[in-house]
């Protein structure tokens, strides 16, 4: 309705979609395939006792096996993905700009935040090629599943459901924008919020806490660090970074730590050296910050940045609003956020690029990160709405 037509967080549309994923999954001609996004494991243990920044990745896999699903991915491949994309446009961007191409746009703006997307399609419709077209991991995962998994398993893409768990109200709203559906078939069918997975469980009276801890399952459930880091404000862009600076030097890097990308101020900078580049960073999370950086870039007040990362809620994904409640605790934030360095951290693989499955996904289906194939799949674009 109305709301839904101007609320850029999906907040006000609140909708409880777990009875549509119970459905798909007592119907025994689909295939129901499940995504959860970096965040939710960092908070999901709340809902079941556990004290904020306990990760529970390996007992929600189990969860979910128990639940019925036929695949237990994991959003966080898609990151990896989102990250190769990603980073080969804002390398490609900024290699343009160095020779002196004036008609690239920069900074690069990150664009895996819905509610974001939706707010500088309202408010900053002179800017709309500014942000990346790559499309957020929810949805590049979607895409990739309906495509080169569904024929793997050699079926239709009619006949596979695909679910997200989000951490997320915006969510729902993305995986129900028309350009990411085929035929009317969306690439996400269902997408449901990190409490109403934990009703679920409880529900269908599942022990969590009894659980033991699985794995994801392969090809769309391996992941590396710096997918993991997207659920915390200045991740994706440290993931970028991580990527785009192997791929510039050629050199592999002595730390994958850009800790001063890190941290919990509303609006922050920062300066990383790649090579004999300086890279100028901006990060913001919470909307209103948003707006004071974009501000700023517009009057040309800041000195130029080269990419900057936006997320709507305080903290990034980790605080969004799908999550268990935290009643503006960001002492709860702050745990969550550890928990997905120490997750990065304890990962044997820490760069989308290195991340067998992703190499996999492009010498058997995609071709190379900016090909036709992936920008078919992986790309999209923005459109002028309605200022609010
Ligand atoms: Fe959703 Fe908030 Fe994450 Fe944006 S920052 S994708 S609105 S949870």
């Amino acid at each position: 309705g109305q709301c839904a037509a101007v609320c850029p967080t999906g907040a006000l549309v609140e909708r409880d979609y777990s009875w549509d994923v119970i459905e798909a999954l007592a119907d025994p001609d689909k295939v129901v395939v499940v995504q959860t996004a970096p965040a939710v494991r960092a908070a999901l243990g709340e809902e079941f006792g556990y004290e904020p920044g306990t990760l529970v990745t390996g007992k929600m896999a189990a969860a979910l096996r128990v639940l019925g699903f036929d695949h237990v991915f994991d959003t966080d491949f898609a990151a990896d993905l989102t990250i190769m994309e990603e980073a080969s446009e804002f390398l490609d961007r900024l290699t343009r700009h160095l020779q002196g191409d004036t008609s690239v746009r920069l900074p690069i703006l990150t664009s895996c935040c819905p509610a974001w997307v939706k707010f500088f399609e309202h408010q900053y419709p002179d800017m709309l090629d500014v942000p990346s077209t790559a499309k957020s991991p929810q949805q590049m995962f979607g895409a990739i599943a309906k495509s080169y998994f569904a024929e793997q398993l050699d079926i239709p893409r009619e006949k596979m459901v695909v679910v997200s768990v989000m951490p997320c109200l915006a969510k729902k709203y993305e995986a129900g924008r028309d350009e990411f559906s085929v035929d009317g078939n969306r690439d996400v069918d269902i997408s449901i919020t990190t409490r109403e997975l934990a009703h679920m469980i409880r529900r269908a009276n599942i022990d969590f806490r009894a659980l033991p801890d699985e794995d994801f399952d392969r090809p769309l459930g391996e992941s590396t660090g710096a997918a993991v880091i997207f659920g915390a404000t200045g991740g994706v862009i440290e993931a970028a970074v991580r990527s785009a600076a192997e791929w510039a030097t050629g050199k592999p890097l002595e730390s994958v730590d850009f800790t001063a990308l890190r941290g919990l101020e509303g609006c922050r900078s920062a300066k990383v050296p790649v090579g004999d580049l300086t890279l100028h960073i901006g990060i913001a999370h919470g909307l209103g910050n948003a707006r004071k950086l974009l501000d700023s870039i517009r009057s040309g007040e800041v000195e130029p940045f080269h990419a900057i990362e936006i997320m709507a809620c305080p903290g990034g994904c980790i605080g969004g609003g799908g999550q268990p409640y935290h009643h503006g605790h960001m002492e709860i934030i702050k745990k969550r956020m550890e928990a997905i360095y120490r997750e990065d951290a304890g990962k044997p693989i820490r760069k989308s690029h290195e991340n067998p499955y992703i190499k996999k996904l492009y010498e058997e289906y995609l071709g190379k990160p900016l090909g036709e194939k992936s920008h078919h799949l992986l790309h999209t674009h923005y459109f002028k709405r309605h200022r609010i």
